[in-house]
């Protein structure tokens, strides 16, 4: 379901009009040899201001380049997904809810696990795709069906980068391939299409890392935000941070001067992987998309009875997790739900009628 009631679109245009300044002028085009081994970006060398948008109800900063609103990277978002508006996920007691529900950082999924999708007929080295296509169904129950005419879809086309929208937004989304862009960096941009962010921004990723702000390029210190942060929901598909993740950034990401920017907490690096879905991948994926992985369906049996599965098992939540429920993100604690406000310390909420209320 498309939910698209976000849409300031003038004022977003006035926003990110005053961006086009002449930074990307004097840029030499960027050859297109570069290896995006450490990290994806949409346009590689470039930058641009750098503005806080609201996505999914809350504020992140996003990069304006070549008209394009960048985020963490290799993310895009249309401009028609944001507003500099403000939005509420919570209301006061008393308050009556609006009409305008925004899209939550967990929606957005592929109807079906069917993902469809089309190739530019001048993209090179289109294997990489069927590559990254066939590892995808390998270990996943998401299926990749070529489009014929289907309204939403990827299309995977060349670009000065590697780069892809965030789940499915509507319509026809590019996922744009660099020629340097590989298998790897093609299995992690079908990642964001159907919905995964980069594991270094989960909420709890000050528990497993630490952010070296002062190795980091000037100006992209905002890549390194957490999605609470930033704005975003932090509900998590696994339980922790996966180093071995494909979404996660290397130890080098957007160095300045070759330092590392993410270490370990205990100050080590590591090596980020781009070969394929990380055990912890696959898991947050199976959640996202359960079913029965392509190739792996089990030869027919004699059916055996089972028990039959309760229509409306209640959902049980566990004391320190956090949980997305109705587009917010909030901590289970002493079986009561809280929500972390922007800048803000804890407060505690309570769902009524699919509406969030502080208590
Ligand atoms: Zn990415």
């Amino acid at each position: 379901m498309k939910k698209r009631s976000l849409i300031f679109l003038l004022p977003a245009l006035v926003l990110f009009s005053c961006s086009d300044d002449p930074i990307n002028e004097n840029e030499t085009e960027t050859k297109s040899e570069i290896s995006f081994e450490n990290v994806e970006v949409a346009y590689p060398g470039k930058s641009g201001n750098v503005s806080d948008i609201y996505f999914a109800g809350k504020r992140l900063p996003v990069e304006n380049i070549d008209g394009n609103l960048v985020y963490q990277g290799d993310i895009i978002f249309s401009k028609d997904m944001v507003t500099d508006q403000e939005q509420k996920l919570v209301y006061d007691k008393g308050e009556t809810p609006s009409q305008q529900k925004s899209v939550g950082r967990t929606s957005s999924y592929w109807p079906d696990n069917i993902v469809y999708y089309a190739i530019d007929a001048t993209l090179p080295d289109q294997t990489r795709v069927s590559d990254a296509i066939a590892h995808w169904e390998s270990t996943t129950a998401v299926k990749f069906v070529q489009r014929s005419g289907e309204a939403n879809y990827i299309y995977f086309t060349p670009g000065g980068g590697c780069s892809s929208y965030i789940g499915m937004i509507g319509g026809r989304q590019n996922i744009t391939l660099a020629s340097g862009c590989s298998t790897g960096n093609t299995i992690h941009e079908i990642g964001h299409a159907v919905g995964l962010w980069h594991e270094q921004s989960r909420v709890d990723r000050d528990s497993y890392i630490t952010i070296n702000f002062q190795n980091i390029t000037s100006g992209a210190e905002h890549n390194f935000r957490t999605y609470e942060e930033s704005g975003y929901d932090g509900s998590e598909f696994t339980s922790t941070l996966d180093f071995g993740s494909i979404m996660m950034y290397s130890s080098y990401s957007f160095s300045a001067n070759g330092q590392p920017t993410i270490v370990k907490l205990d100050g080590s690096t590591y090596n980020a992987q781009r070969n394929g879905l990380s055990g912890g991948d696959v898991e947050g994926i199976f959640s996202m998309y359960p079913g029965e992985t392509a190739g792996t369906t089990p030869p027919p049996t004699e059916p055996t009875p089972t028990t039959p599965e309760p229509t409306n098992p209640e959902p049980t939540y566990i004391n320190g997790e956090y949980y997305t429920i109705a587009g917010l993100t909030v901590l289970r604690k002493k079986d009561s739900w809280f929500y972390k406000k922007d800048r803000g310390g804890w407060q505690e909420v309570v769902l009524i009628d699919g509406s969030w209320y502080f208590v």
